[in-house]
């Protein structure tokens, strides 16, 4: 039994010993093909060889200098390259070591934008049901996600939330997808209005949901008008890609297919691929000037900010991503995966719908496909269906969000981009094995 202090005592995970391409291995030499990159993190595999070498030779030369003296050769490259893809020129970017960190500073960073613009008001930010931001108290505040927030709740900040755009289980069967997604979005401005725009910092949503709701991306329509109420009641928009960001979804962003810019965006995951733990908060130039002229600078900072080692590692991950024209094959493998799916699972009465964009792929699990009625306990539809995964050589990511009876589980899908049509097919076999049961 594993003596980490981690999850249940009960649960007692195999050891992982080694991984090479896309396969993990056990202490016994079991391999595992990784269909989620854990959790959306390893975009690349196991053990690129460029990214290995990248961060040894960083670590012979500099492993870290902190950013209160020094700024390094890694970090100011990565930040040029991210600002470089960032839409608008001279966007700013900040680095983490993490997700949650990400957000908390992204929360920070509109707060103050508002404090050093003369509005001191402003402190609300407004998020939404069913969502993950992450585990610390400020990025659990944000989060809908009502078992992950149970415990803490009376130390959690009482922001207000708004319904998901969520179409398989939102949307009229009377009306449009572009009108649902207006409809959606127009939640937020009646959010807005309950409790005042003087008082509201940002909003905060992922553009293509993950953990908590299976791969969910926005109806069309309804993140420009999200940007449109930002923008008319002067609150700035914050998108999470922490999980769907850094390429996951065939484009860097996961934002350039809803056609809008962000004030703020978080990435993390798929930044350092795995190799390092990094996360990145990346602005409009605007936001960091009326940070820097109105205050000074940012009340904000960890040790790790600009982590050399975490840098040259995120650093090399682009590097791979952008000489391997990976963001193409994302699209192309993802496209693939989806239609086989479908193919493999399109009759199965337990399966309400199979989504998704690029590699980023959800298939939501119900319990009566007809009137989708959710499985009235996920969680223990998902943990069995991780089980049975492992155990047949699988890492899918399986959940409930944390909301059973209110959604079905999913499973979500999220191959390293390296993915060959071999693993594609493995991939299936095997979920084809894990799901040929007819309850769970
Ligand atoms: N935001 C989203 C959308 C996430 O999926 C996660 C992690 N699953 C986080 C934030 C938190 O990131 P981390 O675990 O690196 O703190």
């Amino acid at each position: 039994m594993s003596q980490v202090f981690y999850r249940s005592p009960k649960t007692s995970y195999p050891v992982a010993v080694r991984g090479d391409g896309v396969y993990l291995y056990d202490e016994k030499g079991k391999a595992y093909l990784d269909a989620s990159g854990g959790a959306a993190v390893s975009c690349l595999g196991h053990q690129h060889p460029y990214v290995i070498d990248a961060i040894k030779s960083q670590l012979d030369q500099l492993s870290f200098a902190h950013t209160a003296f020094f700024t390094n050769a890694p970090q100011e490259a990565l930040a040029e390259r991210l600002s470089a893809r960032f839409p608008e020129k001279n966007s700013r970017v900040y680095f983490l070591s993490g997700g949650s960190e990400a957000n908390e500073t992204a929360i920070k960073l509109a707060r103050q934008f508002w404090v050093a613009g003369g509005k001191p008001d402003k402190y609300l930010i407004i998020s939404r049901e069913q969502s993950y931001h992450g585990n610390t108290l400020g990025a659990l505040s944000l989060s809908g996600n009502p078992q992950r927030r149970k415990v803490y709740q009376p130390m959690l900040f009482d922001w207000p939330r708004i319904e998901p755009c969520y179409a398989y289980r939102h949307q009229f069967s009377t009306e449009t997808e572009q009108d649902y997604g207006e409809r959606a979005a127009n939640y937020l401005q009646q959010e807005i209005d309950r409790v005042g725009a003087e008082n509201v910092a940002a909003f905060i949503a992922e553009p293509v949901v993950g953990a908590t709701l299976g791969v969910v991306p926005a109806a069309k329509g309804y993140f420009e008008r999200i940007r449109e109420i930002c923008n008319k009641n002067n609150i700035l928009l914050i998108l999470d890609e922490v999980m769907c960001g850094a390429g996951r979804t065939g484009h860097y962003f996961a934002f350039e297919a809803d056609n809008i810019v962000p004030d703020i965006v978080t990435l993390a995951k798929g930044l350092g691929g795995g190799y390092q733990p990094i996360g990145a908060v990346i602005c409009r130039d605007h936001i960091h000037n009326q940070i820097v002229d109105g205050s000074g600078s940012f009340a904000h900072g960890h040790t790790y900010i600009g982590h050399a080692t975490a840098c040259a590692a995120g650093l090399a991950v682009m590097d791979v991503i952008e000489a391997e024209h990976l963001l193409q094959k994302v699209k192309t493998s993802g496209e693939v995966i989806r239609t086989d799916l479908a193919a493999a699972f399109g009759e199965h009465p337990f399966i309400g719908d199979i989504r998704g964009r690029g590699l980023f792929i959800g298939i939501e699990l119900v319990q009566d496909k007809a009137d989708k009625t959710p499985h009235a306990n996920g969680g223990k539809v998902a943990t069995s269906i991780k089980q049975r995964a492992m155990s047949e050589g699988l890492i899918c990511y399986p959940g409930s969000g944390g909301a059973d009876g209110i959604n079905g589980c999913h499973i979500l899908l999220a191959p390293p981009f390296i993915y060959t049509s071999s693993h594609i097919d493995e991939l299936v076999t095997k979920l084809k094995r894990v799901l040929h049961v007819t309850h769970f």
